[in-house]
């Protein structure tokens, strides 16, 4: 066989059996990099985040987000994720979760979450994207589209010129730590929404909040959309997206055996 027909075919082979299935949703995604690599990457980016910004010293606020994000965790059906929350005093309206379970909440987000529940819904979108992969798949998309797949690896990252390192950094969520956003697509948006419902009814929290939470997030637009809104896009379709969810989301609420409703005031 001539060398370029068979790596078609290991490249063919190897996208066919790069594909799996989403938790929660079933869809499928085409994932290139392995998890492992991915959740290393997120440490990665986790521990220079985590030197760049300043911790809140807030201890009513802290144990909030702490507790919230605990029990979203614990819902989200990966014992083997190393999890840890972090709350950073920021005026920047963010929020994020690495691969791996690493989730930052920057003080910034609150008053528009509000609540818990609010801030149960913030969580649950950004864990949504944890658990789909969606970091994975959007780093697959930059290897075939913009980095060719000869980049593929971990030699291959460690060698790569870093503007290009930075890209695949921005693609797994890790854009505070490097300054590249990537927008995540409408896809991805929806299913974050969908499964964060879903986490956040299964922790107890009203998930009729959610709906709220992102009708006063879609408000704060203005000229120039704070980082987390231009990365989330509002749009008509999500408030009508998040209400066809509801009932589904409502019906796990009801049977879940912890009811925190709203939770706490932020
Ligand atoms: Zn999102």
């Amino acid at each position: 066989m001539r060398p370029l027909k068979s790596t078609l075919l290991f490249l063919v082979f190897f996208i066919l059996s790069s594909c799996s299935s989403t938790p929660l949703t079933g869809k499928k995604a085409l994932l290139l990099v392995p998890e492992r690599e991915e959740n290393a990457m997120g440490v990665k980016a986790w521990n220079d985040i985590k030197r760049k910004e300043r911790v809140s010293r807030d201890s009513r606020i802290t144990s909030i987000v702490n507790t919230v994000g605990v029990n979203i965790a614990k819902q989200a059906a990966r014992p083997d994720f190393n999890w840890e929350i972090k709350t950073f005093e920021s005026s920047s309206p963010n929020a994020f979760c690495l691969p791996g379970g690493k989730i930052g909440i920057y003080t910034g987000i609150l008053k528009y979450a509000k609540n818990e529940a609010g801030l149960a819904t913030v969580m649950g979108h950004e864990v949504g994207h944890a658990i789909a992969r969606h970091g994975g798949q959007r780093m697959s998309q930059q290897l075939v589209t913009n980095l060719g797949m000869v980049a593929i690896g971990v030699t291959a990252f460690s060698k790569m010129p870093p503007r290009k390192r930075n890209l695949l950094m921005a693609a797994i969520g890790a854009g505070v730590a490097v300054g590249v956003m990537l927008p995540y697509s409408r896809s991805h948006e929806l299913e974050a929404d969908e499964i964060g419902m879903i986490l956040m009814a299964k922790a107890g929290y009203d998930p009729r909040e959610a709906v709220k939470f992102w009708e006063r997030f879609g408000r704060a637009g203005g000229k120039a959309p704070p980082e987390f809104l231009s990365t989330h896009p509002r749009s008509g379709k999500r408030a009508e997206r998040l209400s066809a969810m509801l009932p589904k989301a409502l019906e796990i609420y009801n049977s879940s055996r912890v009811k925190y409703g709203l939770g706490r005031s932020l």
